[in-house]
Parts: structure tokens; C-alpha cells; sequence
């Protein structure tokens, strides 16, 4: 067993330590111990380190970040078949009780019991050595990088929220935000089938790479009433779109998406924003636009790894940044502030 295991561990807001943690004991028959390998920022690790906290959940014991990741199969347990010494694995970060409800119903996401990598307390996989529950763990085929299998995790949020949307074949879509979380719904929208996507920013260097991977719209937002942005975005689109998937969270943003979205139509909520919003609930109530939440994923790496190996997907445009494990305090730096055009920041561990 290695001797060695750097790992980025949070003891609270700004304090994050770059040292070593325990190594991995043996994996249970169950589990794989994991070598590291490439693990992507996001915006609920810089939300960690600059809160220390995200909503109930708050760092009170020091918890290693990280949990958009793949490795490499280390060791196996007794029991696992599918997986051998030296495959290269996505991991899907939240393991559920498997016992509940939710979990038998398939909705595992909504298990009260999910362990789920760097949600206090549970430690997230930014280190160099870590196990896992083995059948959360997806073999990679030889064409498909171990920097794709670590996006695999937020294109798994692309997924679920287009499956909840109902995004099919002709689909016309507006999508609120182009951060990370807005670019793999497009891109999953794309490959549903989507035939009309506008996506909108504040920010002109996202619409940018919006463009680039696929959007037939931009818009550009600017302060301008709810009621009139959705005007511009009907013009825009040639008519309302079915659906809005709002990826930012802000206040402004789900009022536009009530306001634009066609009649009969549905709204998925992807951004979390503040607890409490102010939004035109009668006007999505009147003309029955539906409104549906996501939390995280359920049974969505299958198909996110599908559409990357089929090449029906490319996330690899989004990465922009790539820092060494030792960097990773200058990474949380370039993803929180965005520098140099900074859209997903990944960090090597290997
Ligand atoms: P991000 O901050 O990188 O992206 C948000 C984007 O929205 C930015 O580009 C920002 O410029 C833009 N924006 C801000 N105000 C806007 C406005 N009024 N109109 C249009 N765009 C605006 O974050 P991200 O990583 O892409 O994540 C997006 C959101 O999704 C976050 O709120 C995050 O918490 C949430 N999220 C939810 C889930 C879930 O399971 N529901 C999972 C992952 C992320
Ligand atoms: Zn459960």
C-alpha cells in the first residue's frame, strides 16, 4: 500500500492545507481503493472555502475537497467482479443506504442517508489515495480520458435535468446561466435532440463558449424588467421555448423563466440561489407551466458516460484550467474568481 497520500483538506472557511492524510486501509469486499487521478472544481468547493459552509451543511471537522473525479483502480475487494486492478474509473461521489424508499425506488438521490463526497462530513476525493463503494465506480473504455470521466459527474446534473425537463427530439430550450452547470445542459439538450436552445449570461466570455459548443441563441442579460428579457428571448427563439432549465439561481433569472417559458410548458430549477425568491407563481400557475427541482443525479452516469464514449458529447471544451495537486490552492483561486476566462478548473492528482 502506498505510504504516501496528499490530500486538499478544508478546516474551515479559507483555511485549506495541502498535507498528508491517512493512507487506505484494505477495501472492504464491497469497495475499491482508488488512485487518484484527475478531479474537477466545483462551485460547491469554492462554496466551502469561502463560506466554510452551504446552507445546513458546515464544515466542523476538517474534510478533504473534491468530488467530480476518476481514478485508477488500486486494490479490489474480495467481492467485485466488474472491476481489476488498473481500470481506469469514473466515480459517482454519492453512495446511498440502498435500504430506504428512495433508494429501492430508484431515486436514490433522495436518500437521507447518501454518503456523498465533500458534504460535511462526509470526505470528498481530492487526495491521492481513496475507496469507494465499487459499483459506483464506472469503467472507463480505453478512448475516453480519465479529464472525461471526471466531468462525467456534473454531466450526470445535465442528464438528470434534461430527463426531467423531458427534453426529446424538437425540443426548444432557454437555459438561465452558462457556468459549468448551464454548458452540460446544452450540451445534453444537443444530444437529446434539442433543436432550439437559447442560453443566457451575464457574462459575454460564457456566451462565447456557449456558441461554440452548440447553442443556437445567446442572449446577454442586462437589468433590464423579467417580462421584457422574455420577450427578446421569444423573438430570439422564433416563438417561447417548451422549456427553461435555470442554471444560475438568481432571483431575476427564474422570474424570466416563469415569464418565457410557452404555456403547458416546464421549468426546471437547477441553480440554487437564495432559500427564498420572490417569483410570479400565479403567472406559472394560470397558464400551468410546471415547475420541477433537481437534487444532484440518479442513475445518470450510465448514460453520461455513453454519450461521451459514443462522442454524441464533448466536455472536453469546458475544461480551461489544469493545475498539479500541490497547485490546488492557485486552482480555487482561478475558479473562484474566474480568471483568464476560467470555466471548469481540474486538478491532477496523479
Ligand atoms: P456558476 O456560478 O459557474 O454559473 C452560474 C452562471 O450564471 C455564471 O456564468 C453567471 O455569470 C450566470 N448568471 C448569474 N446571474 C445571472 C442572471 N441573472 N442571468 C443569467 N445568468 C446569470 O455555477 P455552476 O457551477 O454552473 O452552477 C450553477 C448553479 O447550479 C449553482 O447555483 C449551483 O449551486 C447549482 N447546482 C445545482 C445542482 C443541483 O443538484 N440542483 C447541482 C450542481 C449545481
Ligand atoms: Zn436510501
Amino acid at each position: 500500500m502506498a505510504s504516501n497520500n496528499l490530500g486538499a483538506v478544508l478546516y474551515g472557511k479559507n483555511d485549506l492545507r495541502i498535507e498528508q492524510i491517512s493512507t487506505p486501509g484494505e477495501p472492504k469486499p464491497d469497495e475499491v481503493v482508488l488512485r487518484m487521478s484527475q478531479v474537477g472544481i466545483c462551485g460547491s468547493d469554492v462554496s466551502y472555502l469561502t463560506k466554510g459552509a452551504i446552507g445546513h451543511f458546515v464544515v466542523k471537522e476538517p474534510m478533504v475537497l473534491g468530488h467530480e473525479a476518476a481514478g485508477i483502480v488500486f486494490k479490489v475487494g474480495s467481492e467485485v467482479k466488474h472491476l481489476k486492478v488498473g481500470d481506469r474509473v469514473a466515480i459517482e461521489p454519492g453512495v446511498p443506504c440502498r435500504k430506504c424508499d428512495y433508494c429501492k425506488g430508484g431515486r436514490y438521490n433522495l436518500c437521507p442517508d447518501v454518503i456523498f463526497c465533500a458534504t460535511p462530513p462526509d470526505h470528498g476525493n481530492l487526495c491521492q489515495f481513496y475507496t469507494h463503494a465499487a459499483d459506483f465506480c464506472y469503467k472507463l473504455p480505453d478512448h475516453v480520458t480519465l479529464e472525461e470521466g471526471a466531468l462525467l459527474e456534473p454531466l450526470s446534473v445535465g442528464v438528470h435535468a434534461c430527463r426531467r425537463a423531458g427534453v426529446t427530439l424538437g425540443s426548444t430550450v432557454l437555459i438561465c446561466g452558462a457556468g459549468p452547470i448551464g454548458l452540460v445542459c446544452l450540451l445534453t439538450a444537443k444530444a437529446m435532440g434539442a433543436t432550439n436552445v437559447c442560453i443566457t449570461d451575464i457574462a459575454d466570455n460564457r456566451l462565447n463558449l456557449a456558441r461554440q459548443l452548440g447553442a443556437e441563441h445567446t442572449l446577454l442579460i442586462d437589468s433590464s424588467e423579467a417580462k421584457e428579457i422574455a420577450q427578446r428571448v421569444s423573438e430570439k427563439m422564433g416563438g417561447m421555448p417548451d422549456i427553461t432549465i435555470e442554471c444560475s439561481g438568481a432571483e431575476s433569472s427564474i422570474q424570466l423563466g416563469i415569464y418565457a417559458t410557452k404555456s403547458g410548458g416546464m421549468m426546471v430549477l437547477v441553480g440554487l440561489g437564495p432559500a427564498e425568491v420572490n417569483i410570479p407563481i400565479v403567472n406559472a400557475a394560470v397558464r400551468e407551466v410546471d415547475i420541477r427541482g433537481i437534487f444532484r443525479y440518479a442513475n445518470c452516469y450510465p448514460l453520461a458516460l455513453e454519450m461521451i464514449a459514443s462522442g454524441k458529447v464533448d466536455v472536453k471544451p469546458l475544461i480551461t484550467h489544469r493545475f498539479k495537486l500541490e497547485e490546488t490552492l492557485q486552482a480555487f483561486e482561478t475558479s473562484r474568481t474566474g480568471a483568464g476566462g476560467a470555466v471548469k478548473v481540474i486538478i491532477s492528482c496523479e
